[in-house]
């Protein structure tokens, strides 16, 4: 294992030579760019001074985009080309995406892996619509900085595969901008509070913002994070707090059924109290009714929480869970850190507080602590180091990674919860003689069995010198950068003759579909082993049956007809104990080939010793 440096060591430069580079959190809901000045970290305003940008993009007939509060502001009335939440098409197929973004969008299988959405200005990626975002950020931060900008340090979930953790860099390139490196959002939050500072410890951040939670413990050691665990639910957030107070609001107020825009006021209206009663004990809303009638309903804040306790229970669970994967109790956590603007309602910050027994820091505006963490990381990369800040941060990868092996194996190169980046490489050989190219099949999952795994690519190294069966040294060697993305090299050790991919897997997997993956991998465990024993005694039963044949069509001669026919006896036997589901009996019926063979082989070898002492004069042995 290699641990790569991303940069060196070095002092702080004075402030004139200060290399400028910003942190951008790229949120589902909001976005923000973020910079470290006169050692300060601070969220960059736009020129009317909101420093949240919606994550929306409006596409408009001749090409232009409007991107931000005015393309949030038309999304009812241009639906289909107002994109919103661009961040859960990043990196997926349209197999992958889930119902509600399906229903909001005219999605088109793009091939490959990936989805375009058709908009009136013709169909765009999500790379593309993320870029755009992306484009205002970089715009905005050079407004702010001029043209000193180094580069910028971007978020990304910490469960981001390979496909979407690639889908943001491509992003971030076509908005010009020069990627420093991607950032999991829980390692950046831990940063903005400084945890960094502490020679060691483990933290916990709980992420809840408009649509999704998202629950990630880290470690530090010796001055590195590393996220040991994650979990959470892609579907809740502070969205679900506006419906459940919205359905009650519409109890009280009516009953009477809503039409499309009243009820989406009534959603807006609900957000208001919701956010109003942080802060406040009672609150009154504003109920629209038919015919622009309005109720006002007074909301207490024990109504609100009597009304959403269960949501925030439903948090609970995936944090607890972590915490069990993690072989953590509560009292291993040394500080939790809440990040998302859900996190200001009080009932959350309590319960999380109950649960660990401990306040949570909350004095970073939750909006902002992602981007103000990648912020300080961005300087510091940038080569703006001060003396003793020297940490890498690591991450982990949730899903073993390996290689297909005959008989439809997984070898697993680099398991999974390996910190990145990571390098790893072990040897393999040639399965035939004379075996000039070999299939690598790259695969990811915790099965025994490859077809129980995630394939994520497919190469060739071709140009094997002709060998014996065995006698070639493949060196195949995993690399995972510190993005989490994974390339794979195979070269044959005598001639250096090489090939090499890098993974961008044709689509992505959810949290969700990981932790499926894992609880499969656990809960098959004792049938892998034994479909790994069968398949194994398979292997070994066809590789000795070839061989043996091959050795009878070559010297058949060196046998008497009955020591022949007890031979083919025994292959056939063997042949047919493979197909069965005995891997034991398979065994035995491989040591009673080989048994049988003992003599034969004996033979063969004094005919090639024979051979090739024949006109050899002694001198030259
Ligand atoms: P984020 O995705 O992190 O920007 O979080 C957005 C969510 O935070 C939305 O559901 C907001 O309504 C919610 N939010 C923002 N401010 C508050 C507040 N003061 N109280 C409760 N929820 C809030």
């Amino acid at each position: 294992m290699a641990l790569l440096q991303l940069s060196e060591p070095g002092d702080s430069p004075a402030p004139h030579e200060q290399r400028l580079a910003v942190g951008i959190d790229l949120g589902t809901t909001n976005s923000l760019v973020a910079t470290v000045r006169h050692a300060l970290p601070e969220c960059l305003p736009n020129a009317e001074g909101d420093v949240i940008l919606p994550s929306v993009v409006r596409f408009l007939r001749d090409g232009n985009t409007i991107v931000g509060r005015e393309a949030l502001a038309v999304q009812a009335q241009d639906p289909r080309n107002t994109i919103a939440s661009v961040k859960r098409l990043m990196g997926r197929g349209l197999q992958d995406v889930d119902a509600p973004m399906r229903g909001r969008y005219d999605l088109l299988d793009a091939g490959g892996g990936m989805v375009r959405i058709n908009t009136v200005a013709g169909p765009r990626s999500p790379v593309e619509v993320s870029a755009e975002i992306l484009r205002r950020l970089r715009e905005r931060a050079e407004a702010s900085l001029g043209d000193n900008l180094v580069g910028a340090v971007i978020t990304v979930p910490a469960y981001f595969d390979d496909a979407q953790r690639q889908a943001t860099k491509d992003a971030a390139r076509l908005a010009g901008l020069n990627v420093l490196r991607l950032l999991n959002e829980p390692t950046a939050a831990a940063i903005a509070y400084g945890l960094d500072e502490a020679a060691e410890g483990i933290y916990a951040v709980y992420d809840l913002g408009g649509g999704t939670f998202d629950f990630s413990v880290l470690r530090l050691a010796r001055g590195v994070f590393e996220v040991m665990a994650t979990s959470g639910d892609s579907a809740l957030g502070g969205d679900d707090f506006d419906d459940a107070l919205a359905d009650w609001l519409h109890r009280k107020a009516s009953g009477v059924d809503l039409d499309c825009s009243r009820s989406r006021a009534l959603l807006a209206e609900a957000r208001r109290v919701k956010e109003a009663l942080s802060s406040a004990p009672v609150v009154t809303a504003r109920v629209p009714l038919a015919a622009d009638g309005v109720r006002e309903v007074e909301v207490h804040a024990q109504d609100f929480v009597t009304l959403t306790q269960a949501l925030v229970d439903r948090s609970l669970s995936p944090v607890k869970k972590a915490l069990r994967d993690a072989g953590l109790g509560v009292d291993d956590i040394q500080a939790v850190v809440m990040v998302g603007g859900a996190t200001r309602m009080p009932h959350v910050r309590s319960a999380v507080a109950k649960l660990f027994g401990r306040q949570p820091h909350t004095d970073i505006d939750p909006d902002k602590v992602v981007a103000i963490g990648a912020a300080i990381q961005a300087n510091v990369l940038a080569g703006n180091r001060r003396p003793g800040e020297d940490w890498l941060l690591l991450d982990v990868i949730p899903l073993s990674l390996g290689l297909e092996m005959m008989g439809g194996l997984t070898e697993k190169i680099i398991p999974r919860n390996s910190t990145i980046p990571i390098a790893k490489a072990q040897d393999f050989t040639t399965y035939k003689d004379g075996q000039s190219a070999m299939a690598i099949h790259v695969v990811q999952g915790e099965r025994e069995l490859v077809q129980d795994c995630r394939s994520l690519a497919r190469f060739e190294l071709r140009g094997i010198p002709p060998m014996p069966a065995g006698g070639a040294r493949i060196r195949v060697t995993f690399q995972v950068d510190a993005d989490g993305l994974l390339s794979v090299t195979a070269r044959e050790q005598t001639t250096g003759v090489e090939s090499h991919v890098t993974v961008k897997p044709s689509y992505g997997l959810s949290d969700d579909e990981v932790a499926q993956m894992l609880k499969s991998g656990f809960e098959h465990a004792e049938d892998d082993m034994q479909a790994r024993a069968l398949r194994e005694q398979q292997v070994e039963a066809r590789r000795l049956i070839e061989a043996t044949r091959q050795a009878l069509t070559e010297d058949a001669s060196l046998l008497s007809a009955s020591e022949h026919a007890t031979l083919l006896t025994e292959i056939e036997h063997l042949e047919a104990l493979s197909t069965t589901p005995d891997h034991l009996a398979i065994k035995a019926g491989i040591d009673a080939l080989s048994a049988a063979t003992g003599d034969f082989a004996a033979r063969r070898m004094d005919k090639a010793i024979r051979e090739a002492l024949t006109g050899a004069r002694v001198d030259n042995l």
